[in-house]
């Protein structure tokens, strides 16, 4: 007879953990929550494990509904602020720093500075933790759930169990089945496959989301200090002189550094992504430029057409490459003598000297370099021919299964939230539609809280 509880939560990164926080709140619940990877301290995997993808996150906390997910697509623009609120609220409650950048007057020179040179500056008030106080808050918050929930860790749920339409349970790898009422599927991106499997055999409406394809930039600190000492992280969006196409910073990591990354489940791909830590300091900011790709038709896999990108820097690079601008404007590959010789000292050892015009399209590639001329009229610098390219960086986003404004599935009392439902791109909103999910299952067993209309 296999056990049963109220709610199974699968997957234990912010999604996850924050429905849990919100089911924790009345006592007498029994909540379930499976996460496939191994605890905070013990997980050497970037993507996997207790905290998801967030443990190991430079940990921007980006306070406003235009970024890091389409919540406000589901619950409208004041819901989602007042949800961006307490989930802040709890992450600070939990160890976040007070300090927040990208408000005052400063932000909007910046701004008018930004429409002269062609680029579109979106304010976000940002909160930094630090790859390494994401970490601790994550722990004072696995610490808190610890006795107000059950944890199964190193467990992987393969199938979701339903009956008559309403979902009843999880069967996991090795065989065990556990029975519920409600089912709360937050697997990120790394089981962003899975949920799209389970969702093909359950016969889920299902929508595609653009992929995001392109390289992230390392300059010295100094270049964009006069961005980043105010915002923080400056969100610029550009459109495309040659093909118009919608192009925009991401991740910006003030005295950080450039990372690899291996994503993409059973057939993986090495990507770059980029950190900073609170405490430690580099001597280069780095930030991703990505080109949003859904312009053709038919775009029916644009996570395969995101991977075939990042494997041919992987079969020419051995995994990423790295350019400097100045080899990419003469037509000349980069050698591990011209890094050498240049004054970015690239904090990606391990990246390959090469030659990017090999990798990304023509387009993209024209794109990438008409926004950094773009870049360089705010942050004089940003297009000198000593700033490294590595290649390159996608962003996968997960298809997305119909869902209610309560991210209810087609599938009565199972619910999605996160990355890997394509609800949310960050922490914020990740841990938001968590909190969505939570308080609809609670709304259902008869407790007092604020309805999603
Ligand atoms: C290097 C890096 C830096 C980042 N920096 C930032 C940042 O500064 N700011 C920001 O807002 N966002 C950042 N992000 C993105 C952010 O981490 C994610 O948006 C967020 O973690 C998504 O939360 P989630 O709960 O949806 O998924 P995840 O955090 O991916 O967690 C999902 C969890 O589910 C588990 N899982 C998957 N499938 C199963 C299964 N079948 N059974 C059991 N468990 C399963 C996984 O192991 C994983 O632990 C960064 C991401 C990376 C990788």
């Amino acid at each position: 007879m296999a056990k049963k509880y109220d709610v199974i939560i699968v997957g234990g990164g912010p999604a996850g953990i924050f429905a849990a926080l919100e089911l924790s709140q009345p006592p007498g619940l029994s909540v379930l929550l499976i996460e496939k990877g191994k605890d905070i301290d013990k997980r050497t995997n970037l993507v996997c494990g207790l905290g998801g993808a967030g443990a190991y996150s430079d940990g921007k906390l980006t306070l406003t509904p235009e970024v890091g997910g389409r919540l406000q697509d589901y619950l409208g623009k004041t819901e989602t602020e007042a949800l961006i609120k307490h989930v802040d609220d709890i992450y600070l409650r939990f160890g976040a720093p007070s300090k927040l950048y990208g408000i005052g007057d400063e932000v909007n020179e910046i701004r008018r500075r930004a429409s002269l040179a062609g680029l579109r500056l979106i304010p976000v008030p940002l909160r930094h933790l630090g790859t390494e106080r994401c970490r601790s808050v994550l722990k004072t918050i696995r610490d808190y759930l610890i006795s107000r929930l059950e944890l199964k860790l190193e467990v992987m749920a393969s199938s979701v169990i339903t009956d008559n339409g309403k979902a009843t349970g999880i069967e996991t790898e090795m065989g065990e089945r556990f029975d519920c009422d409600y089912l709360i599927l937050a697997p990120g991106r790394e089981g962003a496959d899975w949920l799209l499997t389970e969702a093909k055999r359950l016969k889920l409406t299902l929508y595609n989301n653009p992929v995001d394809v392109g390289i992230r930039v390392e300059v010295p600190v100094a270049v964009m200090e006069g961005l980043t000492s105010v915002l923080y992280e400056a969100k610029l969006e550009f459109l495309s002189q040659s093909f118009d196409d919608r192009i925009r910073t991401f991740c910006m990591c003030p005295a950080g550094e450039v990372t690899m990354e291996t994503t993409g489940g059973s057939d993986p791909v090495i990507t770059v992504n980029g950190h900073s830590y609170a405490n430690s300091k580099s001597q280069n900011t780095n930030f991703a430029l990505l080109v949003s790709t859904n312009f053709t038709e038919p775009f029916r896999e644009p996570i395969a057409y995101g991977k075939y990108l990042a494997r041919l820097a992987n079969i020419l690079s051995g995994g990423v490459m790295v350019q400097r601008l100045g080899d990419l404007m003469e037509g000349h590959r980069s050698t591990p003598a011209r890094i050498e010789r240049g004054i970015v000292k690239p904090t990606l050892r391990q990246a390959t000297p090469g030659d990017l015009s090999f990798v990304l399209p023509y387009r993209h590639l024209t794109g990438l370099l008409e926004m950094l001329q773009a870049i360089d009229k705010l942050a004089p610098g940003v297009a000198a021919k000593h700033t490294l390219l590595y290649g390159v960086e996608v962003k996968f986003y997960s298809c997305r299964p119909q869902l209610s404004p309560s991210l209810e599935t087609e599938v009565n009392n199972m619910f999605a939230a996160g990355d890997g439902a394509g609800v949310s791109r960050g922490l914020i909103q990740a841990s938001a539609s968590g909190v969505v999910a939570a308080r609809e299952i609670l709304r259902r067993r008869g407790h007092n809280l604020p309805a999603v209309s």
